[in-house]
């Protein structure tokens, strides 16, 4: 065959498919377009294992209406122009090759409107050609639609895996840009099932409890290198971590629960893994893996993103400086954990009643004579707690006390909600939940999304004091509820149960937590001294009582130190 140069359409498609991979690449891509275009609200779609429909929109700059089709030529971009700026990149994306690659293989629909624009525009192509053009009115942002990906590329198609796990791809795509950006609200759905919801709070930890769940997010701790520019002069080649780091104590059996970014960047890096899992030594068994959510800024010229079309692969220029600081870093935060919360530090010796959850580890048939054990048998409590005198409430929200050392503010709420928590799992762990019948059974109907759920789990749910029992198409005659939920919004919990259970193996504890937010007294409810005396009491009997079960903080202590030099009386 003599050489000829190929048509620009092949080249297209041979370009494209460094780009597209496959459906969680166009996702990658498309997300990455909506945080450089500053979007602070991200909805992602997905059909069909993302293969039938994706859509991406976002709340962002938008495209104006001159460059629209521009967007999809091969090299157009906003985002560098000169050499010089190929050197220090600060956005996601600058090859301009996304939009072009996925418009070659798949039919593409774009919605958008500019800042300081009237009207949006609306663009549709097939096979990278468009087809029709509109004007039409929409919010600022941009909506980019997928459909039918790699249709004219059955090969392509053929190599790609079920849908359930080019789905959970795309989740794990948006769960990293999620944890990237905590600022940034992202809504993913699978199927028109909505899988993740982040709450763009900028706090990294909201977000990994939406990811992982409260039990991790309890279980890490922050970490910061860098003075962060405060104590005068800054080196500019300063490199700076951040991010959250798993406790030994929630190791898990892949490396799929460490995250690396780089400048906000998802990268993957062996390196960065091995350099994390080597300051872990000595804390996790072999075979465990830690937990870690960790950003390394650093400036732009250090690090080249150039070297792979998808730009998850990455070159620091000064390697062994960036380990070094990781290294540093994670290291010193393991160290400096303390076991125990904060406030334990100031809390006197005070020996607290026995505990209620001190009871589930007496050995059964001994509970009535627990006395008669020898000491060592029972186990050290974890943390004592002072006695506090109740002072009053502020703002019907938060109890006033005063303890050993200074003033406790306590978040009632909060605090209620871990008393409960301890309770109910407590309770269940000795298959003794209080149940509240109900005067009438209740008909509760479920959904064909949630009946799955609910016909796999509601046995389960009796352990937890829901008596549940089927009543004809996709309905349920509840008979009993966990006592704490007696006139309160029992509902609520079981229509939450799919998004309970669908997050993965503690599925139990995000069901105790549930029920225990359910239950909780609220915030801006006033509360008599008994009521806020007794909760006080119960307080006592909590393992953790310093922080709820989503880990924030229940209280908050000012010791007399503190007061007395706020007051001046000391230096
Ligand atoms: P790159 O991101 O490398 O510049 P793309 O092909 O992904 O290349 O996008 C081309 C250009 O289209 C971008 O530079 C940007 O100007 C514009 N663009 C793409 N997506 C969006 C979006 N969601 N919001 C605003 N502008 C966008
Ligand atoms: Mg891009």
């Amino acid at each position: 065959m003599s050489i000829k140069l190929l048509n620009p359409q092949i080249v297209a498609r041979i370009a494209a498919g460094e780009v597209v991979e496959r459906p969680s690449s166009v996702v990658k891509e498309l997300v990455e377009n909506a945080l450089d275009a500053g979007a602070s609200q991200i909805v992602i779609e997905s059909q069909g294992g993302g293969v039938s429909l994706l859509r991406i929109a976002d709340n962002g700059v938008g495209i104006p209406t001159a460059e629209v089709e521009l967007t999809f030529q091969r090299y157009a971009t906003s985002k560098i122009s000169n050499l010089d700026d190929l050197e220090s990149i600060i956005t996601l994306g600058f090859r301009g090759e996304a939009l072009a690659s996925i418009a070659a293989v798949a039919e593409v629909e774009l919605a958008t409107r500019a800042a300081g624009e009237a009207v949006g525009s609306y663009l549709s192509l097939r096979d990278g050609v468009v087809v029709e053009r509109n004007r039409q009115g929409r919010s600022q942002g941009t909506t980019l639609t997928v459909k039918n990906l790699f249709r004219s590329m059955p090969a392509r198609l053929k190599f790609l895996k079920s849908p359930n796990t080019e789905n959970s791809r795309i989740a794990n795509v948006v769960t990293q840009y999620a944890l990237a950006f905590a600022e940034v609200k992202f809504v993913l759905s699978l199927d028109g099932r909505t899988v993740l919801r982040t709450p763009g709070s900028g706090r990294l930890i909201d977000t990994v409890i939406e990811v992982y769940g409260p039990e991790i997010a309890r279980n890490m701790r922050d970490v910061s290198s860098g003075n962060g520019g405060r104590l005068g002069k800054v080196d500019p080649t300063t490199i700076v971590v951040t991010g959250l780091l798993g406790m030994p104590a929630i190791s898990r059996a892949s490396r799929n629960y460490l995250s690396f970014f780089v400048n906000h960047r998802w990268v993957n890096s062996r390196l960065l893994a091995w350099v994390v899992e080597e300051a872990y030594h000595g804390l996790l068994m072999t075979g465990r893996h830690p937990v870690a959510v960790l950003n390394i800024s650093l400036p732009s010229p250090e690090v080249d993103v150039n070297v792979h079309p998808t730009k998850t692969e990455i070159r620091f220029h000064d390697e062994r400086r960036v380990f070094t600081a990781v290294q540093k870093v994670v290291r010193r935060a393991l160290l400096e954990s303390a076991p125990l919360p904060k406030i334990e530090e100031v809390a006197i010796a005070y020996v607290a009643p026995q505990p209620m959850w001190q009871m589930s580890h007496v050995p059964a048939g001994s509970i009535e004579h627990p006395i008669s054990l020898p000491p060592t048998s029972r186990p050290i409590p974890a943390f004592s707690f002072p006695a506090l005198r109740l002072l009053g409430q502020l703002a019907s929200s938060y109890i006033l006390a005063e303890g050993p050392d200074g003033l406790y503010l306590i978040d009632q709420h909060a605090a209620h909600e871990n008393i409960l928590f301890t309770q109910i799992k407590e309770q269940r762990s000795r298959q003794q939940i209080e149940v509240q019948g109900l005067l009438e059974p209740v008909t509760f109907e479920v959904s064909p999304q949630q009946d799955e759920i609910f016909k796999s789990y509601y046995k389960e749910l009796a352990g937890f004091g829901f008596s549940l029992e089927p009543f004809g198409e996709r309905a349920y005659l509840v008979r009993t509820v966990p006592v704490w939920l007696h006139r309160k919004d029992w509902m609520g919990v079981l229509r939450k149960l799919t998004d309970v259970v669908e997050r993965g193996d503690d599925w139990v504890e995000r069901l105790a937590i549930s029920i225990a937010c359910h239950s909780a007294i609220r915030a801006g409810q006033v509360m008599s001294d008994d009521e806020m005396r007794e909760l006080l009491r119960q307080l006592e009997l909590v393992v953790m009582p310093s922080s709820c079960p989503h880990g924030r903080p229940t209280m908050i202590h000012l010791t007399l130190g503190q007061l007395e030099k706020e007051f001046g009386r000391r230096g």
